[in-house]
């Protein structure tokens, strides 16, 4: 390939680019990996970017549990000769905390677990024509009714939003399969799983390891931190004042933040995006600790929407194998940027501990970590066409933006490296002239 060319960000879009091209890829943190990325904690609470070799440790992941679900057979395949996979299948429900009740997901193909009168209700509901909708919050109306939009969607819409319900368009349907056959059988009883993670996998040795041997095999420069891009000079400079001559970029960094280091706009506002506080937790199991990957929550007092637990998925997240112990992730959203200070997110993780505690789902809490994810979920104001203009804008200096947040939509880790993949393929084929 002739020309001068880069990669900006090694998560796993910017790591398969590199992969597949053969560019250098200017990562701004030591270790690769974005937010797919584990770590570790001894059971003193130190942080380990790998797992010690001494001592034992819990595993995490900075953004939560990051499972691998989609079946793409050769990037799967790719995945898989890095390091073993094993496939789980989904367990995954719907927590209801002031019935005390959990329904499988999702809710609305479970309905003959609610008592008859709201059944009733929402299967009337959900069976009526729907008609068009602006906003998720009329979208989430429209499909589910106002009895489950009150029990569940709205509440647990708000909070996965961080409030944007009223402001953003309606986007990623498969989040919430409606199938009208399933919820007439799922009134009466059992019905199959459905929905875009019904299995995933995850490597057997951690998400690190697997993140890790990929990288590799990638020409990544590690603590190289883009803070500007000349559009006119066609150079990127880094953090340490150096620059770095360009003719084509692949940009997986958040679409708005590729613009502003390019100092470009589309004269629109950019869409909404929002930031996530996520909890990890190794603690006691408690009396209460249901038998599940994730649950989904509507209200809680410490503001979050997803409970998962890293130890049903696989013990290996264990420091050793115990079945008294359970390790959990707890995730809250937040408007971007709302980031609380240290001592706020330590109350925080202090609030979390009691309401599980209280929950019975945990009996003791041995170690907590806090991870804060900038730019955890995308979205887009009804009608707005920013997305496009800013992906043309960027096309038209030669910047092409690539992977889940450099294209502001929902996809999930193979997604990403699939997009990866054939960006770099095709710049190898031929920088464009
Ligand atoms: C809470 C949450 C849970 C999720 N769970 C799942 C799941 O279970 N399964 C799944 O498949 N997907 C999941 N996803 C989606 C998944 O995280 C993404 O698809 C994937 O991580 C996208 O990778 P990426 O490389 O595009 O972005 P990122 O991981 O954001 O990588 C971007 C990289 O760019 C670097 N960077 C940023 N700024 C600069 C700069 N100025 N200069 C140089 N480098 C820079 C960053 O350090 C980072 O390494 C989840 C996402 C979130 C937010």
């Amino acid at each position: 390939m002739s020309g001068r060319a880069f990669v900006l960000g090694g998560g796993v879009s910017g790591i398969a680019a590199g992969l597949a091209s053969g560019l250098q890829v200017l990562e701004a943190q030591e270790h690769p990996g974005g937010i797919c990325r584990s770590y570790y904690v001894d059971e003193h609470g130190a942080r380990h970017d790998r797992r010690p070799a001494d001592r034992p440790a819990w595993r995490f992941e900075t953004g939560g549990g990051h499972w691998i679900f989609g079946d793409d057979p050769p990037v799967l395949g790719l995945l898989a000769r890095h390091a073993r996979l094993r496939r789980h299948r989904r367990r995954a429900a719907v927590f209801l905390p002031d019935r005390g009740l959990l329904v499988p997901y999702p809710l609305q193909h479970h309905l003959r677990l609610l008592d008859s009168g709201t059944a009733a209700a929402a299967l009337h509901e959900l069976l009526r024509p729907k008609r068009p909708a602006a906003t998720l919050a009329e979208w989430l109306e429209e499909q589910f009714g106002p009895t489950l939009c009150r029990l569940f969607f709205r509440p647990f819409h708000d909070l996965y939003t961080a409030g944007l319900t009223e402001e953003i368009a309606p986007q990623d349907p498969h989040k919430s399969p409606l199938d009208p056959r399933l919820v007439v059988r799922g009134a009466l009883g059992e019905v199959e799983d459905v929905g875009y993670n019904v299995t995933f996998a995850y490597p057997e040795e951690g998400l690190d390891v697997l993140v890790d041997r990929l990288a590799a095999r990638v020409r990544l420069e590690r603590g190289r931190r883009v803070r500007g891009i000349d559009v006119a000079g066609r150079t990127v400079e880094l953090a340490d004042g150096s620059r770095r001559p360009w003719d084509v970029l692949i940009s997986t960094l958040p679409l708005d933040r590729t613009l502003e280091l390019a100092g470009l706009s589309t004269g629109e506002p950019p869409d909404p995006a929002t930031s996530v506080l996520v909890a990890n937790i190794g603690a006691v199991r408690g009396p209460a600790c249901p038998d599940v990957h994730w649950l989904y929550v509507p209200r809680s007092q410490a503001g979050f929407h997803r409970i998962g637990f890293y130890s049903k998925v696989d013990p290996g997240f264990l420091p050793r194998p115990d079945p008294a112990l359970v390790s959990l992730y707890v995730e809250r959203a937040f408007p971007r940027g709302a980031r609380p200070d240290a001592a706020a997110i330590r109350r925080w993780l202090d609030d979390v501990a009691d309401e599980l505690r209280g929950l019975g789902f945990v009996r003791e809490v041995l170690v907590a970590a806090a991870d804060w994810i900038d730019t955890a979920y995308t979205w887009r104001r009804p009608g707005s066409r920013w997305r496009e203009e800013a992906m043309d804008l960027l096309v038209r200096h030669r910047i092409f933006p690539v992977g889940r947040y450099a294209r502001w939509h929902f996809q999930g880790i193979l997604e990403s490296v699939r997009e990866g993949l054939a960006a770099g393929a095709a710049l190898r084929a031929g920088l464009p002239a």
